[in-house]
């Protein structure tokens, strides 16, 4: 049978886009169908303009720091409305990057929602699209727990356009975004409270890490509020918002945001017309070459609910294009040692495995820590520590897992995801001469273990 495309891929996000444009590359025939926005939510409502406003929320801290090093600035003063402007104008350019990205690469686009009719066929904006294969790559959407009141609280996605900066927020989880959003209304002068429902956020995360992240937020001011859970939000007569909860305990607040998970977005996809299955969890269920139960039909990013991470979907997009249209050039994607990055202030970077999962594991652990100032702030007020530990293993001496709180611990650790990827052990890295004088250093020069 002829179709129109070769591959059809629903959602121009991370994922989406990097298959695309490599299947194309590789001569298929290609189409993508995009209802929101070009990029998905990485590029509109995740990772960049979530960095942006990091940025934005560290000039807090230099103003400060500034002074030990000489600088007498008048008050600062903060404009949230333009630092929104300014960061929806680079979506802006993104979105078009994005578009001439597609289009130069010879796909077709569809800007309209899609709807499987079957398993070889699409619908968009009342047009029938047929295709040899077809990839679902649509991504995630913020949950928010069915709470009364649960219509006055916001997500990410309003977080990134609120018309002005809150006077107080309440930010409700103890994942990935909770953490990273309280510290940015934190820095740019919010009054912010992260409620966890736990004892210690960052569940999954290595204990140590967590520990200090806590100690050094607690520090900033940051007020953080664990074995905490929201019962009901009411409206007040003036606009704020009443928050119960479950202990009883009553807050007055401005905005809540929920940042409790993400759930795989399927809405009206037409899945029912086909034979795609889904996980316990809800999310689409596929094989190892990331085959759903519909032999036609494939799935990466988000919506499979491995790794919800940016890289992930882009190695899932690319090892799709390439098993499908050059198989010669196909590799699995590696799920071990995937780095990550929680742009918290300060930052945590990591690799590899927890000092818990090593130990669970089996694994005989060594483990060497270190914390210390950092360079920077010696000259200032700033009491903040840095934490950098290495997880080896005792009997192959294999490091196991790099861990970082502190300022640009995602960038430092790429370059460690790279050592232990390739096998590294604790004497290559003890054999490796540091870049002095930064903190990176650190990693290279730890020699004694701590006890335990
Ligand atoms: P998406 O990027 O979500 O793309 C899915 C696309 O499909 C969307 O554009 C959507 O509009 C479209 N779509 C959905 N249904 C349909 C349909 N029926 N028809 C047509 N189009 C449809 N990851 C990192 O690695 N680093 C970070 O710093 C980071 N920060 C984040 C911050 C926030 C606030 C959030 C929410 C996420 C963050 N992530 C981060 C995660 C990252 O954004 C996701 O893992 C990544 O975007 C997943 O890519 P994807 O291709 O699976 O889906
Ligand atoms: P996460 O899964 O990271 O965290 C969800 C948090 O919400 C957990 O602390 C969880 O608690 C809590 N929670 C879940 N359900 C409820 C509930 N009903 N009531 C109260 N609390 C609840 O999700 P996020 O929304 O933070 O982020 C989604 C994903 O996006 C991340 O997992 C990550 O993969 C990706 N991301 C990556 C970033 C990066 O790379 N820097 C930045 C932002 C997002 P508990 O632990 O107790 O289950």
């Amino acid at each position: 049978m002829a179709y129109d495309f070769d591959l059809y891929v629903i959602g121009a996000g991370s994922g989406g886009v990097r298959s695309a444009r490599f299947a194309a590359g590789f001569g298929a025939k290609v189409a993508v169908a995009e209802s929101r926005y070009l990029g998905g939510t990485c590029v509109n409502v995740g990772c960049v303009p979530k960095k942006l406003l990091v940025y934005g929320a560290h000039f807090a801290e230099d103003f400060e720091q500034s002074a030990g090093f000489g600088w007498s600035l008048g008050e600062a003063d903060f404009d949230w409305a333009r630092l929104i402007a300014n960061k929806d104008r680079e979506i802006n350019r993104l979105n078009g990057i994005y578009r001439n990205l597609l289009v130069n690469s010879g796909v077709t686009l569809h800007e309209g929602h899609a709807r499987l009719i079957d398993p070889h066929q699409v619908e968009v904006n009342g047009q029938r699209y047929s295709a040899k294969h077809i990839l679902i790559a649509t991504g995630g959407w913020p949950q928010i727990p069915d709470i009364p009141g649960r219509e006055h609280a916001i997500s990410s996605n309003e977080a990134f356009f609120l018309k002005e900066l809150p006077k107080r927020i309440l930010v409700v989880g103890g994942g990935y975004i909770a953490v990273e959003f309280a510290g940015i209304f934190h820095g740019l002068g919010a009054d912010t409270k992260l409620l966890y429902r736990g004892e210690l956020f960052l569940r999954g995360f290595d204990g140590a890490v967590r520990k200090h992240l806590q100690e050094e937020l607690t520090k900033r001011g940051l007020d953080l509020q664990f074995n905490a859970d929201i019962e009901r939000i009411e409206k007040q007569a003036d606009g704020s918002l009443k928050v119960t909860l479950k202990d009883g305990r009553e807050l007055a607040t401005d905005c809540v945001f929920y940042a409790t998970g993400r759930r795989p977005m399927l809405d009206n996809l037409g899945l029912e017309n086909t034979g795609v299955k889904l996980d316990k969890r809800g999310f689409i269920e596929v094989d190892e070459q990331y085959q759903s139960a519909e032999p036609s039909i494939l799935a990466i990013g988000d919506v499979i609910g491995r790794v919800q991470l940016t890289p992930v979907a882009l190695a899932e997009g690319m090892a799709v294009a390439r098993r499908l249209f050059k198989p010669e050039q196909y590799r699995p994607v590696d799920y071990n040692m995937i780095p990550t990055a929680v742009f918290s202030l300060p930052n945590i970077g990591t690799v590899g495995l927890t000092e818990e999962q090593a130990r669970e594991a089996g694994h005989k652990v060594q483990i060497f820590e270190s914390r210390f100032r950092p360079m920077k702030l010696t000259l200032t007020e700033c009491q903040e520590r840095t934490l950098m530990k290495l997880v080896v293993d005792a009997d192959t001496d294999k490091v196991l897992g790099c861990h970082m709180v502190g300022p640009d611990a995602g960038e430092i650790v790429q370059g460690l995801a790279i050592a232990l990827k390739a096998g590294a052990t604790k004497r290559d890295f003890d054999e490796t001469i540091g870049v002095h004088p930064t903190a990176a250093e650190e990693f290279v020069t730890m020699r004694t273990p701590v006890a335990g």
